[in-house]
């Protein structure tokens, strides 16, 4: 068998039996299944790869160019968008081909892209990211900039009464001065419940290190070993695996006999009920691919929210919404 001549359509040769079985393109195709041919003259540019995937991702994703670029990128081991464009003539390997349709055929089952190419972006850095851990979502950062502006805040820095922050913007002391700000060299302890990927402890401490004359210790916490062996790693990558200290248990539970000075973290809060209903609408469909654990807030969806308030210990919770609160 031939591959498919008709370039107008810009389909690959070589999608793989039945894959593409029900989408539109390929109601135009003389062989509504063909085989991969990957014999001399069956060159595919990485523009044609990229069109091809976009298109076969039109009814599969909310933004099914960027999520083929992903995906070609990945397949070719780069990571500068840049180089697709400077490289748009190059001809795919039929292993780089094959890899872009593994990976394209999982995205037409709703699973995130995420998990697909094993990693997210947080805060300007990548982690790595298994189906046994929740997908870090942008509202988190947000709760790690709070996060850090309370930690900075009652920390003096070398100065007492000035705190100097990575850009190096000095702070007048009575920004600073309220009750609970911490003395000069005294230690903070802060938890991270329900750590998932990693992302806000391992974020937080990095974005610490550099704040001189303040010690910090940090812990994570998490129900699954599964999620804590991928943190860690996380911590590894990013280098500070020492500087955190990694415990198995359910919520507070790890941190019951130890002195906590503030808890960040990021529950699980989907109303059950809503969490049933994912899958249903394709905007919540790959939900389903998540730790149902890392996503199921009970009834009301506040379950863990107010496990944590009932503690006492000044918290930054993000809840419902991906709203933030703060409570001290
Ligand atoms: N802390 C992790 C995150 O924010 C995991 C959260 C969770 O599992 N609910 O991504």
């Amino acid at each position: 068998m031939s591959p498919k001549k008709d370039s107008s359509h810009s389909l690959l040769p070589g999608w793989g039996e039945g894959e593409d079985e029900g989408h539109p393109a390929r109601d135009y195709s003389p062989h509504p299944n063909p085989l991969p041919v990957w014999g001399e003259g069956n060159s595919t540019t990485l523009q044609k790869t990229l069109t091809t995937i976009t298109n076969n991702l039109h009814d599969f994703s909310d933004a099914p160019e960027l999520d083929a670029q992903r995906i070609i990128l990945h397949a070719l081991e780069q990571r500068e968008p840049s180089y697709l464009l400077a490289h748009s003539d190059i001809q795919l390997t039929p292993e780089q081909l094959a890899e872009t349709t593994r990976m394209q055929n999982l995205r037409k089952t709703g699973m995130p892209l995420a998990y697909i190419l094993g990693e997210s972006d947080f805060y300007g850095r990548t982690f790595i990211v298994t189906p046994d851990v929740l997908i870090p979502r942008s509202d988190t950062e947000l709760l790690v900039k709070k996060a850090l502006e309370y930690i900075r805040a009652r920390h003096p820095g070398p100065r007492a009464g000035i705190h100097v922050d990575l850009s190096g913007f000095r702070v007048p002391t009575s920004l600073t001065s309220f009750a609970g700000r911490s003395k000069p060299g005294m230690t903070l302890t802060i938890a991270d419940i329900g750590t998932g990927s990693g992302c806000i402890i391992i974020t937080l401490a990095l974005e610490l290190y550099n704040l001189p004359a303040t010690t910090y210790r940090l812990i994570a916490t998490d129900i699954s070993p599964a999620a804590l062996a991928i943190a860690k790693q996380n911590a590894a990558k990013h280098g500070v695996l020492d500087k955190i200290a990694f415990l198995q248990g359910d919520m507070l539970k790890p941190i019951t006999n130890r002195h906590v000075d503030l808890i960040v973290s990021n529950p699980p809060y989907l109303p059950a009920e809503a969490l049933a209903k994912a899958g249903c609408a394709p905007e919540t469909l790959g939900l389903k691919f998540e730790p149902q654990s890392a996503l199921d807030g009970g009834v009301d969806g506040l379950d863990f929210v107010r496990q944590i308030q009932a503690s006492g210990i000044p918290a930054i919770i993000e809840t419902i919404g991906g709203e933030i609160i703060e409570c001290y």
